[in-house]
């Protein structure tokens, strides 16, 4: 009799997974400190909530009996007003991650493969061999702006699409429209993932009406606090989200979810009031981390930063945050060894890291 595991897919049976954030109490037990004593900056959470009215909405909303929407029609009208884009050309996920799968199941099978100019998510490369594709790394210039000519030379007939996020996380930087131009122009599938776009404020979704290739991808996880909510979108041509809504799981988005959405809408400018904030903390840390000798921070569009360490001390440096009950960022691959990237938190929260850092770095 074969073993059941022999049943699972080939590709899935050793898959590299995804580290995700671990919740409060587990790194509390970690560090064996209080769970409101640990300071997590390793998610790009946002630090002040969601808005009060969804909170307030969510308390007054009493229909979990019902099934939510297939067709997603109030989500895209409310998405279709707020983005200035026809709502047909609209598709909301369980979160952007959920986009980033549909996308890939679409596009991507077996034997096909993604580009991926590096370091960026790992979703991408990870939702990639989930459907049995074969992620390809085009590593960024030392600046992380992505090498176009060798994304060019990347193109093979076995490439299916590009996927990039501006501002890119883990860096920080925005890419360029010539650049998103010059990849739209190979005639794959360009994925440009705007999951940090309320906080730099540049967009490439006016080019989706010119290029049936290009898909953008928003998320509310960041700039509205919805993480939890799991409320993510992508505005592409409708040939594209005709197809992804029919295949789509039909209840994918929950009426929970939808509320969220619509609250946070409706409450923009206390959101966007939050971003601001967020940003200029966000300067207010890259000025201090710049004072600490040793450590040299990646000027950053997004609600992170991240920072060069001392070569050959990224690991124990992370290590060290971590004992004293401070999580960061640590990607520990062979190009960001030495590197570790800080969400931007609460002001006493910056403090902390900067004194910890300081006190690590010169130790
Ligand atoms: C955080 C993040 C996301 C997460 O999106 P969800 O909507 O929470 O699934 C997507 N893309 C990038 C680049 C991110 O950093």
């Amino acid at each position: 009799m074969t073993s059941v595991q022999d049943l699972i897919v080939p590709h899935l049976r050793a898959l590299n997974t995804y580290q995700g954030v671990d919740p409060m109490e587990v790194l509390a037990e970690q560090a064996g400190i209080a769970p409101e004593d640990v300071i997590r900056l390793n998610g790009n959470e946002n630090p002040y909530g969601p808005s009060p009215r969804v909170v307030e909405a969510l308390g007054k909303f009493q229909h979990y009996n019902h099934y939510p929407d297939p067709g997603q029609r109030r989500l895209r009208e409310a998405l279709s007003d707020y983005l200035e884009v026809d709502p047909g050309r609209i598709v909301c996920g369980n979160g952007s991650d959920e986009l980033i799968d549909m996308l890939l199941r679409m596009f991507v099978g077996p034997g096909d493969n993604v580009l991926l100019p590096t370091p960026t998510f790992g979703m991408y490369a990870f939702n990639t061999e989930v459907v049995g594709g074969d992620p390809v790394s085009v590593p960024r210039d030392d600046n992380f702006e992505i090498d176009l000519e060798a994304v060019r030379i990347a193109v093979t007939p076995k490439t299916k699409a590009v996927f990039l996020a501006s501002p890119n996380n883990p860096s920080g930087n925005v890419a360029t429209e010539a650049q998103i131009q010059g990849l739209l122009e190979t005639g794959v599938l360009v994925v440009v993932d705007e999951a940090y776009y309320e906080f730099c404020g540049e967009s490439v979704l006016p080019m989706v009406e010119d290029y049936p290739n290009l898909v953008v991808l928003r998320t509310f996880s960041k700039w509205a606090g919805l993480a939890g909510l799991r409320l993510g979108l992508g505005v592409m041509d409708p040939a594209i989200s005709q197809t992804m809504m029919s295949m789509k799981p039909p209840y994918n988005v929950t009426l929970p979810a939808e509320v969220g959405l619509l609250a946070s809408l409706e409450d923009r400018p206390t959101l966007m009031s939050r971003v601001q904030a967020i940003v200029q903390e966000r300067d207010r840390m890259m000025s201090l981390l710049q004072q600490i000798p040793g450590v040299d921070p990646w000027p950053s569009r997004a609600n992170f930063i991240l920072c060069g360490l001392p070569e050959g001390r990224g690991k124990e440096i992370f290590e060290g945050l971590c004992r004293r009950g401070i999580f960061l960022r640590y990607f520990g691959n062979a190009r960001l060894q030495d590197y570790i990237r800080i969400s931007v938190g609460l002001p006493e929260e910056t403090d902390a890291v900067i004194a910890a850092l300081a006190d690590l770095v010169g130790a």
